[in-house]
């Protein structure tokens, strides 16, 4: 009798054997959010774990060759983001930039308030360099880096309101993910979407963008195809979701029909000209957010929140500024899931625009680092002492903390 005698159409008849491994934190995802957030818990001691599902870190920032990263201060002369976002901008531009040197901030005879006000505190990196650095900081502060490995499952406590597990799928193995904490850096809140939680959708969608870099005449430079705003202006273009793969590979393929275009302007290919990098994720501004138990607006502007992990600017306009409240990295129905980066809680697609930016996303992800370190239930964890380990590090939390003004 054949053994396969029991085995009826359809019958799933083999799949990998996941190995499982335990952490006290898993960060999905292995953007500039998720960058942050394991290095802020590994700092606690925390044995932790970060699952990317492509082989180099950074996302948008480097894989999606998003190379400028915007402004740690106000416009008015004043820095407002401190500790890994700070770290990280310094990181990126530690062999070298690609201009758009912050020398009024870095260079300590240029540190006057009259000279930031008309320099902010931003600079343009180079991405495979940064990614490797990135890397590298990460293996030296005891992160275990999983690359090629998505997220495929989820497992909850009986409950419901708290992650098990996550189960997370390379091209050779399988994993089943235990840990005490999660956190979430996809980008596209996919964890809290798999778990089943409330999440929100931009009201617009997302503009097209080409972006790529062109070797010419021995100048390596940035091309920035496409719109720079989130919203379309065009009537012809009706933007894209970014949580559609059809529409994503669409969208891919003929931003590289743009980028072929644009670089033929310059004439064909030669040993002085060539395109020298295409991003290899689509470059996706907003896609899904959490709905968490705070969001706040752009009418929060310079208004002090108690609950305060760190503030940020406005890269749009000189003057805003804003304390990001610890309850919009989480929301209400789950445990010890959390998150960082561009899927944060906020309100309006002008909020979500001025935070889904890679200092945002730092300052994000050293909260939530050291949310999911100290608790695995978020809604009770120890605020004052969440604050004090920040501020330990020299994160500012509140506007009237900053005296160089
Ligand atoms: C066209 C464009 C221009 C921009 N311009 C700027 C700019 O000039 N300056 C600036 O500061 N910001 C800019 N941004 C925004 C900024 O680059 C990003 O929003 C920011 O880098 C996002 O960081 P993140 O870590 O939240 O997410 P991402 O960078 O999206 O990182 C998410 C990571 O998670 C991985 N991942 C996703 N799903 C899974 C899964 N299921 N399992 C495992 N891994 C997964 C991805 O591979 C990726 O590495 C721009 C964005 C775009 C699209």
């Amino acid at each position: 009798m054949s053994v396969l005698s029991d085995v009826h159409e359809g019958d799933i008849v083999s799949s990998y054997i996941k190995k499982q491994k335990n952490y006290d934190i898993a960060v999905i995802g292995g953007g500039i959010a998720g960058i942050s957030a394991a290095l802020s818990a590994a700092r606690l001691g925390k044995k932790v774990v970060l699952a990317e599902s492509s082989y180099i870190l950074g996302g948008l920032a480097t894989s999606g060759l998003v190379t400028i990263y915007l402004p740690l201060c106000d416009g008015l002369g004043r820095q407002v983001s401190f500790g890994i976002a700070e770290e990280l901008l310094k990181l990126s531009i530690s062999y070298g930039s690609e201009g758009d040197y912050p020398s009024a901030w870095l260079n300590s005879d240029e540190c006057n308030v009259s000279v930031r006000k008309n320099s902010r505190y931003l600079t343009r990196f180079n991405p495979h360099v940064f990614a490797i650095l990135c890397e590298k900081l990460l293996l030296e502060n005891g992160v275990e880096i999983i690359f090629g490995a998505k997220i495929s499952e989820l497992k909850k406590n009986s409950d419901r309101d708290t992650v098990l597990s996550v189960s997370l799928l390379t091209n050779t193995d399988a994993y089943e993910i235990i840990a005490d904490s999660f956190i979430d850096c996809t980008g596209d809140a996919s964890v809290f979407y798999l778990f089943g939680a409330e999440t929100v959708l931009p009201e617009h969608k997302n503009a097209d963008a080409a972006w790529y870099y062109e070797v010419k005449e021995g100048e390596f430079k940035l091309k920035q195809i496409g719109n720079c705003s989130y919203i379309y202006s065009t009537s012809e273009y009706h933007g894209i979701s970014g949580l559609d793969s059809e529409e994503n590979t669409l969208e891919v393929i003929s931003s590289h029909a743009r980028i072929i275009d644009d670089f033929l302007k310059n004439g064909k290919v030669s040993q002085n000209h060539a395109i020298a990098t295409l991003p290899t994720i689509p470059q996706i501004r907003m896609s899904r957010m959490i709905k968490g138990v705070c969001r706040i607006n752009k009418n929060d502007d310079k208004k002090y929140v108690q609950s305060s992990v760190g503030m940020f600017s406005s890269w749009l306009e000189k003057g805003p500024v804003f304390e990001l409240p610890i309850e919009s990295l989480y929301c209400s129905s789950i445990k010890n899931l959390c998150t960082a980066g561009r899927s944060i809680s906020v309100e309006g697609d002008d909020m979500w625009d001025i935070t889904r930016v890679i200092p945002v996303c730092a300052v994000s992800g050293e909260a939530a680092g050291v949310l999911a370190a100290v608790s695995s239930d978020f809604k009770i964890a120890d605020l004052k002492g969440i604050q004090n380990i920040l501020t330990g590090r020299g994160v500012k939390l509140h506007l009237s903390d900053i005296t160089n003004f």
